[in-house]
């Protein structure tokens, strides 16, 4: 029993299909290994339309809810959450161009997205904007028909790669409240001025984590998404609900992966003449593992609900992010321990979703920043 009715789960399963049959663990291992984005996976996926799901229909996208979204996710990130999320992130991220945008940046960014022919990261952090994101220093002044960037992005994910156009939070005014003088920016990846530096970071190695400097770059006004000093706003309401989503559905996926290939593996691993299935020590860490797996699904599928019921899902998804994100750590560890020393090597793939699990409790706010939403939003 797991509460997808026939039509999602066949949704989950043909984007299951589409990633063992087109796109292959060995080629997402190999991103990983050479720090290469899957550009050719991006532009198949595009292809069959996954960019433009969620976007509505009448922005020329294919509408779908948040469950056909966080489906696609758990399917697309069964070999690790950084292919689902160099795959489907861009799209927690086009949304906002979708709620916010002009009718010229739909055209201009929206619709080049959906065909495969750009990417979109998002880049809010700085060096001194982390979990306290409101903090952004980097200015954007105003100067005739352009904004003037000046300043340092810190963790920005695949601002490097050919055809990113980043989605920037800068800050346009010194306000009482820091939150109110944040602005967001559409900012291709090549305008004079921009320096770009890849990260040597333990995960996000195939979209590559970078840190961007800003020495008077000239962005024009008209990419300006939404209202001046409305950026946080933007950002913090419906851009993170989304990201969180993604986030725990791709950790589901992926620990799922875990689970699964640790099963694989004990079963055919003989010692003492035997698989070390056969060790109870063994099968009852992979039981605990799929039981806190399928814990961390329900409460990903819970939340998927109420967001696609369009209630506030704050709660929910900050209680799916926090636990599928702690469980694919958990899971990942103990998956390392069943493969013995084979664990470490690339070709296990699990060194891999181990490392991606420790990006997942501090990537889309920490787990320590989850659990202070969930209390906020607690009632007796
Ligand atoms: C590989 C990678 C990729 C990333 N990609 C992107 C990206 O594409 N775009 C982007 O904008 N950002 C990105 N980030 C940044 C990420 O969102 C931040 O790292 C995250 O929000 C935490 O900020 P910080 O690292 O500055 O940690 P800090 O905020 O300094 O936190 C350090 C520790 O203190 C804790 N802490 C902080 N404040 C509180 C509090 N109020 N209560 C309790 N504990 C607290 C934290 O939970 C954490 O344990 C990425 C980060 C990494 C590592």
């Amino acid at each position: 029993m797991n509460f997808l009715d026939e039509e999602r789960q066949a949704w989950k399963d043909s984007v299951r299909r589409w990633v063992d049959r087109d796109v292959g663990r060995e080629y997402i291992r190999k991103c990983d290994m050479t720090r290469t984005f899957p550009f050719e996976a991006y532009e198949k996926a595009a292809k069959l339309g996954y960019h433009s799901l969620l976007v509505p229909e009448a922005d020329g996208g294919d509408g779908g809810d948040i469950w056909a979204y966080a489906l696609m996710c758990e399917a697309m990130a069964c070999y690790g959450v950084d292919f689902a999320v160099a795959i489907c992130g861009g799209i927690f991220t086009a949304m906002n161009l979708s709620l916010h945008g002009t009718e010229y940046q739909k055209k201009q960014f929206l619709q080049p997205f959906m065909r495969g022919e750009i990417r979109f990261p998002i880049s809010m952090s700085e060096p001194n904007a982390g979990s306290d994101v409101a903090n952004v220093q980097t200015r954007a002044v105003r100067d005739g028909d352009d904004y003037v960037l000046n300043g340092q992005k810190l963790w920005c994910s695949g601002a490097g790669n050919r055809g990113a156009v980043i989605l920037m939070l800068v800050r346009t005014a010194q306000t009482p409240d820091k939150r109110n003088g944040l602005t967001v920016l559409i900012v291709p990846n090549d305008l004079p001025g921009m320096t770009i530096r890849p990260l040597n970071t333990l995960a996000r190695r195939s979209i590559t984590t970078t840190e961007i400097f800003l020495d008077n770059v000239r962005v024009p006004a008209v990419n300006r998404l939404g209202e001046e000093g409305q950026g946080f706003h933007i950002i913090a309401g419906e851009h993170l609900a989304l990201e969180r989503i993604a986030v725990a559905a791709s950790n589901v996926g992926n620990a799922q992966g875990a689970v699964d290939d640790a099963l694989a593996y004990a079963k055919q691993r003989i010692q003492f003449g035997k698989p070390i299935y056969e060790f109870q020590v063994i099968r009852h860490m992979l039981a605990d593992m799929q039981t806190n797996t399928d814990a961390a699904r329900l409460l990903m599928y819970r939340a998927a609900e109420v967001a696609s019921s369009g209630q506030s899902y704050r709660k929910e998804v900050a209680m799916a992010k926090l636990f599928a994100s702690e469980n694919l750590q958990t899971v990942t560890r103990q998956g390392m321990q069943i493969m013995g020393g084979h664990g470490m090597l690339p070709e296990s793939d699990m060194e891999r979703y181990f490392r991606e699990g420790m990006q997942s409790t501090i990537g889309g706010g920490t787990s320590q920043i989850q659990r202070t939403i969930i209390a906020q939003e607690m009632r007796v």
